[in-house]
C-alpha cells in the first residue's frame, strides 16, 4: 500500500483501489469477487480502519 487507509476507510476497498496488481491477476472479463461483494453487500464494519480513539499499527 503507498499510504494506509484514513479511519472509517474500508481496508480491502482501499487496497483494491491502489495496489492495481491485485486486479491484474484477474482474467480478462473476470470479475474481483472481493470488490464485487463489498459492492453488492456494503463493507464489512470490521473491514474498515477503526476511529482514532482504536489504533491498531
Ligand atoms: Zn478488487
Ligand atoms: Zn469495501
Amino acid at each position: 500500500m503507498p499510504k494506509p487507509p484514513p479511519p472509517g476507510q474500508c481496508i480491502q476497498c482501499w487496497q483494491h483501489s491502489y495496489d492495481r496488481r491485485i486486479h491484474r491477476r484477474l482474467r480478462r472479463g473476470e470479475d474481483c469477487k472481493p470488490c464485487l461483494d463489498h459492492l453488492h453487500t456494503g463493507c464489512p464494519p470490521e473491514g474498515k480502519v477503526p476511529k482514532k480513539e482504536s489504533f491498531w499499527w
